[in-house]
């Protein structure tokens, strides 16, 4: 099955569902947004990546970023933070002006470090399978860099990674065509979500709503004492 290019969803919404499948309805379908230091300081480090047109040249690498990608099969669509182009005469892609055959390998910034699931990989996965289909080649490895540890780690692009990008795809189109959010989970995680006041996760975790009222005069009573 393909897409129609305007049916394709942002490649980074994939993350959103991967962490948490209400926190991707909330952005993505009902279009919430709520801005804290994490998210912000994610922005800012984007900003410092995204720069249209650069392209730099070290040696055997081809540097080039904020590159636009799209893969019908999977409906999604997004920009590359960086797609490195490495020389290799194993094959890859010819480009324009260079000689010999360049592999394309994206990179993904982060701000903070590793996370303990896989969302960031899968992102990294769709951008790889973006650019194996936009350039008809195999893309084998990607690189997340993680802006608090200063490091890079490897993201494997194999099969079972492409076969968990297609399955999280597809669910998000289904998610996204029914226009229904998920009621919401408490879980350790929300206390850094951004949607956290708007998700209210504690509701949902005490079936009386009295209970709900009891805890949230309790939180204030705390928050209003005096230091
Ligand atoms: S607060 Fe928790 S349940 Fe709500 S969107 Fe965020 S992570 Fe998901």
């Amino acid at each position: 099955m393909r897409y129609d290019e305007e049916d394709c969803l942002p490649i980074s919404g994939i993350q959103h569902f991967t962490f948490c499948r209400r926190q991707y309805a909330l952005i993505h379908i009902e279009r919430l947004w709520v801005e804290n230091t994490l998210t912000f300081d994610g922005r800012v480090m984007h900003r410092q990546v995204e720069d249209p047109f650069y392209l730099e040249s070290r040696g055997t690498v081809i540097v080039s970023r904020s590159v636009p990608l799209i893969s019908t099969k999977l409906g999604l669509y997004g920009i590359a933070d960086v797609v490195e182009f490495r020389s290799c005469e194993a094959g890859g892609v010819v480009l324009e002006g260079r000689k010999g055959m360049w592999q394309p390998y994206p990179v993904e910034y982060k701000r903070g470090r590793g996370k303990p699931d896989d969302r960031d990989i899968v992102q990294v996965g769709a951008q790889a399978m973006c650019l194996e289909e936009m350039l008809h080649t195999a893309v084998s490895e990607g690189a997340l860099y993680y802006g608090q540890t200063r490091r890079r780690q490897m993201v494997l692009i194999d099969d079972s990674l492409r076969s968990r990008v297609t399955v999280l795809a597809q669910q998000m189109h289904d998610m996204y065509d029914s226009g229904r959010t998920p009621a919401p989970t408490k879980m350790k995680a929300c206390d850094r979500c951004s949607l956290r006041d708007l998700c209210l996760p504690k509701i949902s975790s005490h079936k009386r709503v009295g209970d709900y009222i009891r805890i949230m005069s309790k939180e204030k009573e705390v928050g209003n004492r005096p230091l």
